[in-house]
């Protein structure tokens, strides 16, 4: 691997994201040769800690992933230091420009800079103004990373968008959608391109109609504080699953420019059939997780910092539709939920009996397993693609994905080599944005039937009748 330089400057170094998804994202890469010498990384945090306290902290999160020796580890932790930081402390910020010139002299860093916000998202905005106002950015690249959510909704969105634009050029910033640094989402390029016939297959002629569905078996656990200000349509819809749409439905780009596919992008969000209040009814189903049928697990109410009566939707299933020549008349049904019967992350396309013009069975269905399961990721009519006995899918070799790369590691290497690809701009969370807040809207003004699905269960019964009312029914059924 070619080694890269920068200093990373993480806000929120002492937080959960960092320990469990950022260090040990860097210490890959520093196993593989993209981060060796020429490079230091700032945790900044309230507390007051030393560099030595701070790096025990990133060892100690490393040995639950990873069983290299303690050197190796203390090695790569040595270019770790702490700055204690309050977001709205100017002189904070002096002492970080300070504290990275000396790092970047010292490790030969190239006046690079990634500035991470794994920190709460009202801090945003607050902190992108102060690295520009206080002088931090460096003479090489200057890039500013964004977590989720990014906005409450799409007036909040618009204002948080205000603040960071101010501070950074949007070529420089990269807004994080973790499924988006998932090595399936990041192959569907190269699958269309290399299944001439399924890319064929891929518009209202051919498909009957496209499911994705994001099912975890968990519930809430320790984060309820967090799920009662988000739910399941926000934390999971707006994002995730709109970016796995466009990687599936976006038009073909001609280049492999991040200007090109995100133009396609954006032109097939901005082509979201609008809802009316009334169609969000018909269109859109929610749920909250009652107890299991044992009466063993609690129900959603029941749990940890979750309001009694609370109105917060943990299941969501729905109809999108997009006014295009490629995609009209033709239902993308969404779902995603918690305790659902297990874990499962998949895309079926479900297509139609014309496909036999193409030499595939009528009506067969490829199913691409975001996670795979079972040793498989992409299914034909629910076998492995290569003993489907249909060669219309052809797929480079499984093994690669044994060494599949974590969804942050791969997303570091993007924003070290400045490849904006795989981080969702801003034209696309305005135009998803919009699309969910009619929902959200509708829901407000409703007060719902909560609990309505057992723990364990597929979701309320709501969500099969609205593929039933079409003559369609969900591929994946447990
Ligand atoms: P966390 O509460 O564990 O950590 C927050 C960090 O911010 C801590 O290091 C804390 O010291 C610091 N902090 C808080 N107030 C501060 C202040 N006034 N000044 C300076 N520092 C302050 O949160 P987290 O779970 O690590 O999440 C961080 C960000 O990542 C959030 O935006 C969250 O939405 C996002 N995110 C987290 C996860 C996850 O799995 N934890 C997943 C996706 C996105």
């Amino acid at each position: 691997a070619k080694e890269k330089s920068a200093i990373f400057i993480i806000f929120g170094g002492s937080g959960d994201l960092a320990h469990r998804k950022l260090y040990p994202s860097l210490f890959r890469l520093y196993k593989s040769g993209f981060l060796k010498d020429h490079f230091a990384v700032i945790g900044t945090a309230r507390r007051p800690w030393s560099d030595d306290y701070f790096r025990e902290t990133v060892v100690t999160s490393l040995k639950d992933y990873f069983d290299d020796s303690e050197e190796v580890m203390t090695e790569f932790a040595k270019h770790f230091f702490y700055q204690s930081h309050d977001v709205n402390d100017s002189e904070h910020y002096i002492a970080l420009k300070n504290l990275a010139s000396k790092l970047d002299d010292q490790f030969e860093a190239g006046h690079n800079r990634v500035y991470y916000m794994a920190i709460a998202p009202r801090f945003f905005g607050t902190v992108a103004e102060h690295i520009n106002s206080e002088g931090l950015k460096a003479s090489g690249y200057n890039r500013l990373v964004i977590e989720k959510p990014f906005g409450r909704d799409l007036d909040s969105a618009c204002e948080l968008n205000g603040n960071i634009s101010k501070a950074f050029p949007e070529n420089d910033i990269y807004r994080i959608d973790h499924y988006l640094g998932k090595e399936m989402i990041q192959d569907i390029p190269n699958i269309r391109k290399n299944n001439p016939k399924l890319e064929q297959a891929l518009n209202n002629k051919y498909v009957s109609n496209i499911q994705i569905t994001l099912a975890e078996s968990l519930g809430v656990e320790d984060r309820g504080g967090y799920y009662e200000t988000a739910g399941v349509l926000r934390d999971m819809v707006q994002n995730h699953i709109m970016q796995i749409i466009g990687a599936v439905a976006s038009d073909e780009p001609e280049s492999e420019d991040a200007d090109v596919i995100h133009k396609n992008k954006t032109e097939l969000f901005s082509s979201l059939k609008e809802l009316s209040p009334e169609e969000v009814d018909q269109a859109f189903v929610r749920g909250q997780y009652d107890t299991d049928n044992l009466g063993d697990l609690k129900a959603y109410r029941q749990e940890d910092n979750v309001a009694e009566d609370s109105n917060i939707e943990t299941f969501v299933a729905g109809k999108i539709e997009f006014d295009t020549d490629r995609w009209r008349n033709v239902p993308f049904y969404v779902r995603s939920g918690k305790r659902m019967p297990k874990k499962s992350s998949r895309i079926d396309i479900v297509l139609n009996d014309q496909v036999k013009e193409l030499g595939i069975r009528p009506n067969s269905v490829v199913t691409l397993l975001i996670e795979r399961e079972n040793g498989h990721s992409i299914l034909i009519n629910g076998v492995n693609y290569k003993e489907a006995g249909q060669d219309f899918i052809k797929f480079p070799e499984e093994a690669e994905f044994d060494k599949a790369r974590e969804a942050y590691e791969s997303l570091i290497i993007d924003i070290l080599s400045g490849n904006r690809v795989h981080f969702t701009l801003w034209d696309e969370l305005r135009s998803t944005w919009k699309y969910i807040d009619t929902i959200r809207q509708r829901w407000d003004s409703q007060t719902p039937e909560f609990p309505n699905y057992l723990s364990g269960s597929m979701g309320p019964d709501a969500s099969e009748m609205l593929l039933e009312r079409d003559g369609n029914s969900w591929v994946w059924d447990d």
